[in-house]
Order: C-alpha cells, then structure tokens, then sequence
C-alpha cells in the first residue's frame, strides 16, 4: 500500500504546449514520463509501474509461448552489424559511437553502435555455438532498450530515439517448424495485446530491410497512428497499406486493341497530371500514364503508374534494390531527353534507353489501354498510346499505393482504410541472417548435411503499447486505466486524512485489496476533495474507494469504477465484502 502524500505524482492542470496527441498530454499530465530530450523519457513512478505491468504481461505470454528470455548488451561492436546484410541500409538510423584512446583522435569508423534490433547479434550468438538439429527448435527474448535515430521523433513514446522494446528470434531446423513456431508466437501476441486491454488487429504487412518470407504488424486503430490499414471486415482480409493490393484488374482482364495511330501534340507549359486533365486538353487523370524515375544502387529505374494512382514506396522493395533514391532532373534528362513533366516510356522515345536497369510498370496501367503519354521532348505529349503495342515495359507488378473503394482482394466488396499505431511486428526471416558461413546460425540436420537455421523475429514497443493503451483508454478527465496496466488498481480517497476512524478503515481496506492481489494507493492528502477526485480521474485508477465527509457518518463509504458514471454507496459493514468481490471480477477478465 503506498501514501500519495509520500508518493511522487506531479500532475499537471494544464498540458505542456509540447504535447500534440491526449495520450502524450496525459503521460505529461498525469505525471508518468517527463521529457529530458527529443525523443527521450524519464519515467516517474506511476508510468514506471504502468510499464513494469506491461512488461510482466509481455514475459508471461513469452514464456507460456515457450520463448526463453536473455540479455544482450545494448551497445555492440559495429562489426557485427558490418558482417550482416544491411549495414549500408541501416546505419543511418544507428547511434554509431567511437571511444577515443587516451590521447588518440576517435577513429573515422564507428567501433560500436547503439542497437537498433539484435538480429546481428543473436544469429552468431546463436548460430556459433548450435551445431545439431538438436539445438534447433528455440526461441529468445528479452526486453531491453532499443536506440533509432529517427528523423522526426514525435508524439512522445510513440516515436522516440530510445524505447523499449521486446525483441524475440527463433532458429527452428526446418521450414514446417519455423512456421510453426511463428503461428505460436502470434498467437502469444494476440494474448499479449488483448491481456493490455487493447483492441486491436494483426494485418499482413511488408517485410522491408528485414527481409524474409512474410511478416504480421499488430496494429491499434487510432487516428493518429502513422500507418495505415487496409482491410474488409466481411472478408476478414487486412494489410498493412504498404503491402494491400486489391482486386482492381480482375484476372480474366482483357486489355484494349490499339486505337488508332499514336499522335505527338504540343502541350506547353504543361507538366502535371492536373494541368493535362484541364482544358484544353481534357485528358483525365485514369487516362494518363505517369512515369517517374529513381536510382536503385546505382542503377536507374523506372516505374509507370495510371494518373490517377500514388506510388507506394515500399513497393519498390520488391525490385530488389537496396537503397532507392529519386533520381535528379538532371540526371532524368540525360536518361529520357526531358525533363520531368515530359516524361513517358513510349518505345523509341527514350533517350538512354540502355543505361536503364528497368521499366516496371504498376498493372493498373492495363485498365488504361490506350491513353496519354509525356513524349520525352519538353512540351510535347503522346496520345493514343497503346499499353500493350506501345509502351517499353520491362516488368508488370504491384505498385500503387491502394485506395479506399477498391475491391477487395478475396471478396470484391470496397475495402476500408483506418489510420493505425505499430505496436508489434513479426517476421519468418528464413535464412537471410542465418546463412552466412562465417557469421550466421548452420547447424547439421538429421541426414549430416550443413543447413542454415530458419529464423523468425518478433518485436513489440513496450513502451509504445503502453502509450497506444492511455490512447484508447481515456475520456475528457483522464486516463481510464484496464485492470492490468494501472499502476496501482485501487484508490482509497481519503476525505478526512487524521481522522481515525478514516485512517483506520482505509488501511483496513487497502489490506483487504492486497490480500485479495491487487495494488492500492491511498490519497491521504490534505487536499480539497474537488482536488483529489480531480487527480483521480486524470491518474485514472480503475477502482476508488471514498472513505470521509457524511458518508462515513451514515455508516457508508462510496466505490466507483472510473470507467463508470455512477457511484455506488456501501455500507461499512458490506465494504470487505464488496471489495473482495469487485477485485475476483477483475481478476478473471
Ligand atoms: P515504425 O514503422 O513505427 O518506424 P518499425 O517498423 O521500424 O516501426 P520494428 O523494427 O518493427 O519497427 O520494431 C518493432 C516494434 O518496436 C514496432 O512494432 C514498434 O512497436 C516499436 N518501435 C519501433 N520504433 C520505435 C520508436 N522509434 N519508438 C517507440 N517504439 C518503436
Ligand atoms: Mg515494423
């Protein structure tokens, strides 16, 4: 049982102007993190605790799904990650660190780097000691402080430079298994978010840098997530709209005949989709094709989409470049012979046509059949550009970013789209990591032969879900904390502190509730009850006892559920009774 007087609860009336979105205001406000710097936290005892719960719960469900917990260190040599496949991709957003020699310059070379995810690490960890298909079979955890240097930290633990994390690996000697073993861990996550008290949906999402075979997000709708989902709820189909696709060119789809002769025209001044779509052109934007250019490790590439659509970047993961830049206009022209607003793929047009690695067009285009193109000559448009006769095309694939209204991929019927916070991420890695002779995890199978282990990894922002629960969790007032998050589950307001007969029921009380498993803070202050129920609806303990005033005259005491509007009056006598009853409903949900 703890004393609010002699506890360290620093609220705030007013929000601090830093705070954009009611989760962070009320992390501020209700005293459980302050700010040290962009994107780094204290945390104060309340959210200490709160995250101390979430964290429990993690490990429970970790455990019970069989994983084992460890330790890395979170600092580790750079050569780790050098020996890996995506030092180049992923030390931008690494804390690189040198330590200078006594006297010595620190060397241009980061010696060590503050780790962003540990597949670098495990794998040889791992890998260097496991030798038989005996080994395999294993899964890893640990929570531990993660290091990003994201460009624009924001809205407080949600996208910070350091959060915690809980990081898992698994190394199964099979395929089959290592499906099995991802199938086990989802369903852990699922356990994980729903005991948080989190609504939530698990949605097919892309593998990125990570790389690997396929890969869930758990995602918690919110309107000020920084993803967004796609999906249809008769269906059940959801993605990640990095990865969505929809049913917009059906499989039987047959693409137009050629129409007439292609036709050059001149289109001055012209050089947006917008701008042909007016008069005196009038080309809507479904009848343009859009081409844009990039560089992909050096190589250029193009992609076509219709006008109409918006590229999806992740996409472009699939053409198997390792970093992908939009290309200069500079460098644009001398490839294509115009500058952007001319631009097209027209066979015979292309100024360069072989220092282009490839030209991938987005299929949507098909529903196009024959529409207008830039000419590579600036000014001048193509009409009457026929997608199969015409246009130099390398490679159809999905590229488009997915709209709401498009069908869905397994029914048909409009898909939907809802902003969302990433609060987890799976992935079955296969063998990228673990492949490497020298540096990655073989083991010797059953027949004798060397295998690579077949990874998975598994994330959850511990810090971050705790935020997206006060995100989804909270009314006008406060934090509406669930039972197993807050961080204490009873609040004893005590009206009259030093008046014994209060003093003495509340501490009887607060037995009664620890006795029964739950966590109890007293307010004992000499504060105005205005001010205590004030604090406790913003600190948002689920369940509050008022022990005082006229109440305790009468014989009774008040208990109220914060997530409720009514109070309830109980009479002394009931009150152990009562309580005991209210906690055993908690600890069953
Ligand atoms: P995001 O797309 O939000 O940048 P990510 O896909 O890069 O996240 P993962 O590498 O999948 O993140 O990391 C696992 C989990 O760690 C994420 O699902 C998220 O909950 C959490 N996480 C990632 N970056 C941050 C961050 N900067 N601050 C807080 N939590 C984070
Ligand atoms: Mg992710």
């Amino acid at each position: 049982m703890h004393y609010w007087s002699k506890h360290y609860i620093p609220t705030l009336k007013e929000s601090p102007a830093e705070a954009e979105i009611d989760s962070h205001k009320l992390l501020l406000r209700a005293g459980l993190v302050r700010k040290i710097g962009s994107g780094m936290y204290a945390f104060l005892p309340l959210g200490s605790k709160a995250l101390e719960n979430v964290t429990r719960i993690c490990r429970e469900e970790m455990e019970k799904a069989g994983a084992m917990e460890v330790l890395m260190p979170a600092i580790v040599p750079a050569d780790y990650w050098k020996a890996g496949p995506r030092w180049n991709v992923a030390r931008e957003i690494m804390y690189q660190v040198s330590s200078a020699g006594e006297g010595a310059e620190a060397p241009e070379e980061p010696q060590f780097v503050l780790g962003p995810t540990h597949e670098e690490i495990i794998t040889p960890l791992i890998g260097g000691e496991a030798s038989s298909y005996r080994d395999m079979g294993k899964t890893f955890f640990q929570v531990q402080t993660k290091f990003r240097n994201e460009i624009r930290p924001r809205y407080g633990l949600m996208r910070a430079r350091e959060f915690i994390m809980k990081d898992g690996y698994s190394f199964d000697a099979t395929d089959e298994e290592a499906t099995e073993t991802y199938k086990r861990m989802a369903k852990a996550y699922e356990g994980f978010f729903g005991r948080c008290g989190l609504k939530f949906i698990s949605v097919e999402a892309d593998t990125g840098v990570m790389g690997g075979a396929f890969s869930h997000e758990f995602m918690v709708p919110a309107d000020v997530g920084d993803d967004d989902v796609v999906y249809n709820l008769e269906s059940g189909y959801a993605a990640n709209v990095e990865k969505a696709t929809s049913g917009l060119v059906p499989d039987d789809f047959q693409d137009a005949a050629p129409a007439g002769e292609v036709e050059k025209f001149e289109t001055p001044g012209v050089t947006t989709i917008a701008g042909l779509a007016k008069a005196p052109y009038e080309v809507p934007a479904e009848a343009q094709f859009k081409t844009l250019v990039f560089i992909g490790d050096d190589k250029p590439f193009v992609v076509v989409l219709r006008g109409c659509d918006e590229l999806e970047e992740a996409k472009l993961g699939s053409l198997g470049y390792q970093l992908a830049r939009p290309a200069t206009p500079e460098e644009i022209e001398s490839l294509l012979g115009a500058k952007p607003g001319s631009l097209g793929v027209a066979k015979g047009t292309i100024k360069d046509r072989t220092a282009i690695d490839g030209i991938y067009a987005d299929e949507a285009i098909r529903l196009i059949g024959n529409g207008v193109t830039g000419a590579n000559e600036d000014g001048f448009h193509l009409r009457n550009v026929s997608v199969q006769r015409d246009l130099d095309i390398d490679r159809f694939g999905d590229f488009r970013k997915v709209k709401a209204g498009e069908p869905c991929p397994r029914s048909g019927k409009p898909l939907e789209i809802q902003r969302a916070i990433e609060v987890g991420h799976i992935f079955k890695l296969g063998t990228k990591y673990s492949e490497n002779e020298q540096y990655g995890a073989i083991f010797v199978d059953k027949d004798g032969n060397r295998q690579p282990a077949v990874m998975g990894c598994y994330g959850i922002g511990i810090s971050r879900t705790l935020q997206s629960v006060i995100e989804q969790c909270h009314d006008g007032n406060g934090i509406v904390w669930p039972w197993s998050v807050a961080p204490y589950q009873i609040l004893i307001t005590v009206l009259d502190p030093g008046v014994e007969e209060a003093d003495s029921l509340a501490l009887r009380l607060g037995e009664v509730a620890e006795a029964e498993g739950a966590s109890v803070l007293v307010d004992d202050r000499a504060e105005r009850p205005g001010v205590k129920f004030k604090d406790a609806d913003l600190i948002g303990i689920p369940l509050r006892l008022t022990i005082g005033g006229r109440g305790l005259k009468n014989g009774e005491i008040e208990m109220k559920w914060r997530h409720e509007s009514d109070v309830q009056k109980i009479a002394i006598a009931d009150a152990e009774a009562t309580l005991r009853e209210a906690i055993k409903s908690k600890a069953q949900d």
